[in-house]
């Protein structure tokens, strides 16, 4: 599990510091789905990224698994609203690019590959990511990110830049995947109805200072170990 207990953080603003999050106390179960909601500037964000371990709370406590996180690491992806990826290599390089190190060049091909099938772009490893469209793209970041097999999988705005077409087809994709890898996911978003489409609850924030407002149980106890055509029925 996940916990973020007292966090704060202020950033300095024309010579004062304005408080950016107060008070936040998280509990993420291991295995669910949460996503933050709330209006911009109430430091969804800055909170993902502390997480992320990308910056420092002021004050405040986070923990993974019972241990205490700080710095980046391999047990968090992240994935962005832009996929920023290397325009250089083709897909698969650039899935396998973060494992670089970590394992033989077969290893990280077959991690990869299967990261690419789990995304369904099995077919597009050789491309370069300008060949794509920003919804594939979007995949090949979230199986870069999957490639590290984080424990949580940290997710801002990743759909946000997307059409409304290719943003429910990402949700399928991203369903699936919660359900094969049963994924611990962090995810921030501006839609309600996608939050409430995947989350198991949601978070809702609220600014001057960034709070909690709310948590709201969506689907709580929702079975796990379904597939996808399964899991739908079940849902209708
Ligand atoms: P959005 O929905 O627009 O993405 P958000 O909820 O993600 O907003 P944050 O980006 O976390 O909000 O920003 C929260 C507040 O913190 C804003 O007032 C922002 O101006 C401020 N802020 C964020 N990062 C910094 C920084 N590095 N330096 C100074 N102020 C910052
Ligand atoms: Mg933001």
């Amino acid at each position: 599990f996940l916990s973020i207990e007292n966090v704060e953080k202020s950033f300095g603003k024309d010579g004062r510091r304005e408080l950016v999050l107060q008070d936040i106390n998280l509990r993420v179960e291991e295995g669910e789905f949460v996503s933050l909601l709330g209006p911009s500037g109430c430091g969804k964000s800055t909170l993902l990224s502390i997480v992320a371990g990308l910056g420092n709370p002021d004050s405040g406590r986070l923990q993974l698994g019972g241990r205490d996180i700080r710095k980046p690491g391999k047990e968090r992806g992240m994935v962005f609203q832009e996929a920023a990826l290397f325009p250089w290599l083709n897909v698969e390089e650039n899935v396998m690019f973060p494992l670089k190190g970590s394992m033989s060049r077969d290893r990280m091909r077959e991690t990869a590959r299967h990261h690419l099938r789990l995304v369904q772009l099995s077919q597009y490893g050789g491309h370069h990511p300008h060949e794509l469209s920003g919804g594939m793209q979007q995949r090949v970041s979230i199986a870069r990110a999957l490639a590290m097999d984080p424990a949580v999988l940290l997710m801002d705005e990743p759909f946000g830049a997307l059409d409304e077409q290719t943003r429910m087809r990402l949700q399928d994709v991203l369903e699936g995947i919660w359900i094969e890898t049963k994924k611990t996911i962090l995810f921030v978003t501006h839609s309600i109805q996608e939050a409430v489409r995947l989350s198991d609850r949601v978070i809702v924030m609220g600014t001057h200072p960034g709070r909690i407002l709310q948590d709201i149980p969506i689907r709580l106890g929702r079975p796990r170990n379904l597939h996808a055509g399964e899991m739908a029925e079940y849902e209708a």
